[in-house]
């Protein structure tokens, strides 16, 4: 945002201020008075993540939601966009996923405690709309990737996880890695500035009740997302895959027709995003691996 120009940008993190502490969250509205507001926190983490931890996934983005979105009604933010996630849509949704798909089936296992969470924000916004007429509005990111990722061993995404443990191989000179599952899976991956960019692009263009997919609408196999890892890092090892580890939802490929008739598109290709993330991780890697 900043780089577009805009002055007045606040993003405090949560070592700031805890969205879960609703008085915090009252507090701080009170007294930064924002006219726009993007939710973009939240608890998040990769498949086992997820898995191992339910509870916080449920309570923590509950309250997170309900703090700021209370928050902001409160003080009558004019503008607000909540982000929800494409593990919201059913297991076994129609491939490309459209925004209609929402609630129409049952969700995946590995991840219903977050979606629910998510779908809760979702109508939350829509209540919002309806009852008092204010233009806030729901994105829904395929899943993300770039500098600034979580590079945990065991909590981060796939990408992220491929990036260390292909790095860590290569400088160890190790001849072989595991990663978890079949590799069969399909997963779209969206860069982190481009959805930054869509945020904007739907604050400035967007006002309805229906959320907005966002993603690149292509997709790969897990197994073809590690080959370009392997690439990109230079291993040259062998490349197991360990079928005890959860594989999570066969394909979620979203249909991003909505916002491309509104004139975004993705920019950032996959093989270059993740080069640039992966100069990110060896550059902070003694904090990234945190
Ligand atoms: P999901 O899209 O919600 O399932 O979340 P993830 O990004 O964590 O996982 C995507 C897919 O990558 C799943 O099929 C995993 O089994 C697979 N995968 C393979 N190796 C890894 C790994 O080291 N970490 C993670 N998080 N996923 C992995």
């Amino acid at each position: 945002m900043e780089r577009e120009g805009f002055t007045d940008v606040v993003g405090p993190c949560s070592a700031q201020l805890d969205l879960r502490e609703r008085r915090a969250v009252l507090d701080w509205f009170a007294s930064t008075r924002p006219d726009v507001v993007v939710l973009a926190a939240a608890r998040v983490g990769g498949i086992k993540a997820n898995a191992a931890r339910p509870t916080e996934f449920l309570s923590d983005n509950l309250r997170i939601q309900v703090n700021v979105l209370d928050a902001a009604l409160e003080h009558g933010v004019e503008r607000l966009l909540f982000l929800g996630s494409s593990c919201v849509y059913p297991k076994f949704a129609d491939q490309p996923i459209r925004e209609e798909a929402l609630l129409t089936g049952a969700l995946e296992p590995t991840n219903d405690a977050y979606a629910i969470a998510k779908i809760a924000g979702l109508l939350h916004v829509q209540a919002v709309r309806r009852q008092h007429g204010l233009p806030w509005i729901s994105a829904m990111p395929t899943n993300l990737y770039g500098p600034g990722d979580n590079f945990h061993p065991e909590h981060s995404h796939v990408l992220a996880s491929l990036i260390r443990r292909f790095h860590e191989a290569r400088t160890a000179g190790a001849r072989r890695v595991v990663n978890w599952g079949t590799g069969t899976p399909r997963r779209e991956f969206l860069h982190v500035d481009d959805l930054a960019r869509a945020c904007l692009y739907l604050l400035e263009h967007y006002d309805a009740d229906g959320s907005v997919n966002v993603g690149t609408g292509t997709d790969l196999t897990i197994r073809e997302a590690a080959e370009l890892v392997a690439e990109v890092v230079g291993y040259q090892g062998a490349v197991e895959w360990d079928a005890a580890q959860p594989d999570g939802t066969p394909r979620k490929v979203l249909d991003i027709s909505r916002i491309t008739t509104l004139g975004w598109a993705p920019r950032i290709g996959l093989r270059e995003g993740i080069a640039e993330a992966y100069a990110w991780y060896v550059e902070h890697r003694a904090s990234a691996a945190l």
